[in-house]
C-alpha cells in the first residue's frame, strides 16, 4: 500500500491552491453567485477534471479529481461555489457513464468548458431521504415523454440549462424498473426554474424549485435505459459521496490549520491558547479526523477509478468528514473566542457551510442505514 500522491498529483494540488487563492477569491466577494468564477473554474477546466480530452476535458483518473477537489476545498472561500462546481462534475460523470456518444458529444463539452450550467433533480417537497417516493411522472405520449411534476432544493437548479431529472416511467415497477432518468434542457416547454431559495449557509450555491408542466422529453434525451434510474441513482450517489466529502476534506484542513496558527498566536493568561489542553484536545481532534477521512476518501476514489462498487467505503466517508467537519467548525468558532462568532473573521461562514453537509447526497442518518444495511442488519 503506497500512500504517497504521484508528481502529477501534487503539481494539479498545487496548481488549484494557486489558482483559487489568486483568480477566484478576489471574485466571490458577497453572497452572490459569481459567474466571473464559474467562467474562470470553466477556463481552468475544473468541471472537466475527470473527462476526456474528446470532449472538452482534462482527463485525470478518478482519484485525482477528488484530489484537485480537495484542493479547491482547501483553497477557495466560497464552498457554495465548490459545491455548484462539483454538482456540475457529477451531471458529467452520469452522462459519461450512462450516456449515448450523441448525448457525451451534444453535452460533454459545454459542461467542462462551464458554458452550461448543469444539475440533478432527484428530491421533491415529499421526498428526499425516501428519494425513490419521487411522484414526478413521465409518460410516453405522442413520441415523446411528458414530464409532470416537481423537483425541491436542487443544487444549480435556479440557474440550470440543462437538467438530468429523476422521474417515475412505470408506476406499477418504481424502484424495481420503473425510474428513468431525463435531460431536461432550459428551453423545453412547461419546464420552470423558480428562484433560488434563501439558505443559512452556501449562500452562493443556487438552490431552488423545478417545475415541470407537460414538458415534452424527446426519446433520445434518455439518459441510460428506461429504467435505469435507480442504478443511475445508486453509482451516482457513489461519486457524489466520494466528491463533495473532498471538498470538506479541504475545508477541514485549512480549518485545521487557522485554529492551530492562532492557538499558536493569541495568548491568554500569559501562555498561548494552544498549551491549555481543552483547546489543543479540539485541534488534535481535527487532525485525527483529517488523516482518517483521507483513508477512507482515498480509498473510496480508487475504488471507483477501478470501475468497483463503492457503496459502503463511500457512505463512511460521507458520514465521517461531514460530520467530521460540522463538529472542527463549531470548535473553530470557540477557539477564536469573539472573533469566531464575527462574520468578518470567515470563521462564522464555515459553520453555517458545514451544517447542510449532513443533510445532502443522504441526511447522517441515512448513511448509517445504509452502512447498517450493507453490514447485513
Ligand atoms: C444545500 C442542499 C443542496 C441540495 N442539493 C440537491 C440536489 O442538487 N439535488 C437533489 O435532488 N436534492 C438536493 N438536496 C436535497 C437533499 O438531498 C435532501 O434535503 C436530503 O436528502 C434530505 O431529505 P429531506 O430534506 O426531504 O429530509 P427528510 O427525508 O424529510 O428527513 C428529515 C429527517 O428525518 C430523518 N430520516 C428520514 N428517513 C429516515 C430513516 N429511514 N431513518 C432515520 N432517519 C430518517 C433524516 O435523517 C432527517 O434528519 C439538497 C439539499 C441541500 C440542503
Amino acid at each position: 500500500m503506497d500512500f504517497s500522491f504521484s508528481e502529477e498529483q501534487a503539481v494539479l494540488r498545487e496548481t488549484i491552491i494557486r489558482f483559487a487563492l489568486k483568480e477566484i477569491n478576489p471574485l466571490v466577494e458577497g453572497d452572490h453567485f459569481a459567474r466571473e468564477a464559474w467562467a474562470k473554474c470553466g477556463e481552468m477546466q475544473l468541471m472537466g477534471l475527470p473527462f476526456s480530452e474528446e470532449h472538452g476535458g482534462c482527463g485525470v483518473d478518478f482519484l485525482s479529481t477528488a484530489l484537485g477537489i480537495y484542493a479547491l476545498g482547501y483553497a477557495c472561500r466560497d464552498a457554495g461555489l465548490v459545491h455548484a462546481v462539483v454538482t456540475q462534475i457529477l451531471c458529467g460523470l452520469q452522462i459519461r457513464q450512462f450516456g449515448t456518444e450523441e448525448q457525451k458529444k451534444k453535452y460533454l463539452p459545454d459542461l467542462c468548458s462551464g458554458r452550461r450550467i448543469f444539475a440533478q433533480a432527484i428530491t421533491e417537497a415529499g421526498s428526499g431521504s425516501d428519494a425513490l417516493a419521487m411522484r414526478t411522472q413521465a409518460r410516453w405520449e405522442g413520441g415523446a415523454f411528458l414530464l409532470n411534476g416537481s423537483k425541491m432544493f436542487i443544487s444549480n437548479g435556479p440557474l440550470a440549462d440543462v437538467v438530468i431529472v429523476f422521474a417515475v416511467t412505470n408506476p406499477e415497477a418504481r424502484t424495481l424498473g420503473g425510474i428513468s432518468c431525463l435531460i431536461v434542457e432550459k428551453e423545453f416547454p412547461g419546464f420552470e426554474r423558480c428562484r433560488a431559495m434563501e439558505k443559512m449557509g452556501l449562500k452562493s450555491l443556487q438552490n431552488g424549485e423545478l417545475v415541470f408542466e407537460d414538458t415534452p422529453v424527446p426519446a433520445e434525451n434518455l439518459l441510460g435505459r428506461e429504467g435505469q434510474g435507480a442504478i443511475i441513482f445508486n453509482e451516482s450517489m457513489e461519486w457524489e459521496r466520494s466528491l463533495l466529502p473532498a471538498s470538506h476534506l479541504g475545508t477541514l484542513e485549512r480549518i485545521f490549520e487557522t485554529c492551530a496558527r492562532h492557538a499558536r498566536e493569541r495568548n491568554a493568561f500569559g501562555q498561548p491558547i494552544g498549551k491549555f489542553q481543552s483547546v489543543a484536545h479540539k485541534i488534535a481532534e481535527m487532525k485525527m479526523n483529517l488523516e482518517l477521512g483521507k483513508l477512507i476518501l482515498f480509498k473510496s476514489a480508487s475504488m471507483k477509478e477501478q470501475k468497483k462498487r463503492a457503496p459502503l467505503e463511500a457512505s463512511i466517508g460521507k458520514l465521517f468528514i461531514s460530520e467530521s467537519l460540522k463538529k472542527a467548525c463549531l470548535d473553530a468558532v470557540q477557539i477564536h473566542g469573539g472573533y469566531g462568532y464575527m462574520c468578518e473573521y470567515g470563521i462564522e461562514r464555515d459553520l453555517r457551510d458545514s451544517i447542510a453537509s449532513t443533510i445532502y447526497s443522504g441526511t447522517s442518518e441515512v448513511q448509517k442505514n445504509i452502512i447498517a444495511r450493507l453490514i447485513g442488519l
